[in-house]
């Protein structure tokens, strides 16, 4: 790790157009320690007290950027009327993590690919041009969706795949002023840039993230299926939110997590449901179309039928939440 000096910024413009932030700090301090990251500034953010609530605005909720994870997942107005946000959330880290984590951090945190904390290994997303070695290395965990022959490593957050059925909405300030960013346009895939994880400009601070007024609160699931039961990152993640009249699909929402460079939506699929009834046949249909081009490598491959069953596991289970015992995780 690098010698570093430390601000603590008071207000926002004390922060606009500069780097580098840390928030809970659980994932830059690891990359500074893996020499990741290599700011010779760090600005704390944490003392900007405008970002820290929860609260409601005109068309739905506003989760401030500084809010801890604990303190979304567990806040009255997000477990009532966003209880996919408040399980996904809870299905990530650890307790101890998720009191640190902040939602802002947690967006933004990097990769788990092990190649990339590897100094040793050549890494496009690392050392732009040095090659990938995931692509005939180990690649257990990588991607099966918009990889590109740069980059197949995969985006870890369990919030944001949440965050991508729900149509969040990420609301940024910079040094030309504030900017709203649709949550299928914050991350990008790697193409043949795969050191930008996101659409973020430099200097740029996610103040908020606002939640619209569709809630989902009747009929939603979160499914993690990883290694081990807690303190693991997903192999296969999928947030299900449906709107029934009936047994017929109104609205379906279906978000994957673990399968790609960010949370993978395919809103024909979701189109595909709309007016079916909520048939196994019709979730193994839709998730035929989600994973439409999906493609394994030598140890991953087993990732595409296990991402069709997770989806048709968690849209039955979406059918009557009670199904998802807290912290349980059924085997797809
Ligand atoms: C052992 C371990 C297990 C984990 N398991 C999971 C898991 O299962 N699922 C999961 O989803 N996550 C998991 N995580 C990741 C964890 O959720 C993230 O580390 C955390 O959410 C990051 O938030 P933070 O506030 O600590 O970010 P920081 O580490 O402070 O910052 C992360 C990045 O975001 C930038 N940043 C922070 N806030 C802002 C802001 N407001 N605006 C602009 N830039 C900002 C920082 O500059 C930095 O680049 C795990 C982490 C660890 C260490
Ligand atoms: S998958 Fe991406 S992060 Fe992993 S080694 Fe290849 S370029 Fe690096």
């Amino acid at each position: 790790m690098n010698n570093f000096s430390y601000q603590r910024a008071a207000t926002l413009s004390d922060v606009v157009g500069k780097s580098t932030f840390v928030a809970g700090g659980t994932n830059l301090l690891d990359l500074m320690k893996y020499n990741l990251s290599n700011a010779d500034t760090l600005i704390d953010v944490n003392a900007l007290t405008d970002f820290h609530a929860i609260e409601e605005v005109p068309d739905g909720l506003r989760l401030g950027s500084l809010a801890t994870n604990a303190d979304t997942a567990y806040d009255s107005l997000v477990e009532n009327r966003y209880p996919l946000l408040s399980k996904a959330i809870l299905a990530g880290a650890s307790a101890q993590i998720r009191n640190m984590a902040t939602n802002g951090g947690n967006l933004l945190q990097r990769t788990r690919c092990y190649y990339f904390y590897d100094a040793h290994a050549p890494c496009n997303k690392r050392v732009p041009g040095s090659g990938c070695s995931a692509i005939k290395g180990y690649n257990r965990n990588m991607a099966i969706l918009g990889t590109s022959d740069q980059c197949i490593a995969v985006y870890p957050s369990d919030m944001s795949v949440a965050l991508s059925a729900l149509d969040a909405v990420v609301n940024v300030s910079g040094l030309n002023g504030e900017r709203s960013i649709a949550f299928e346009d914050f991350h990008r895939l790697p193409g043949d840039t795969p050191e930008i994880d996101n659409n973020l400009q430099p200097g740029e601070l996610i103040t908020s993230i606002d939640l619209p007024e569709k809630t989902f609160t009747k009929n939603y699931s979160y499914l993690k299926l990883r290694d081990r039961s807690s303190y693991a990152f997903a192999l296969i993640s999928v947030a299900s939110a449906l709107e029934l009249e009936g047994d017929t699909i109104q609205e379906a929402r279906i978000a994957l997590g673990g399968v790609a460079h960010k949370p993978w939506r395919v809103k024909e699929a979701e189109q595909y449901l709309t007016g079916k009834k909520t048939d196994r046949q019709n979730f193994a249909a839709a998730a035929d179309i989600i994973l439409q081009g999906a493609v394994g490598f030598e140890h991953n491959a087993f990732k595409i039928e296990l991402a069709k069953r997770a989806i048709i596991r968690n849209c039955i289970m979406a059918l009557d939440p009670s199904t998802q015992l807290p912290g349980a995780q059924p085997s797809a």
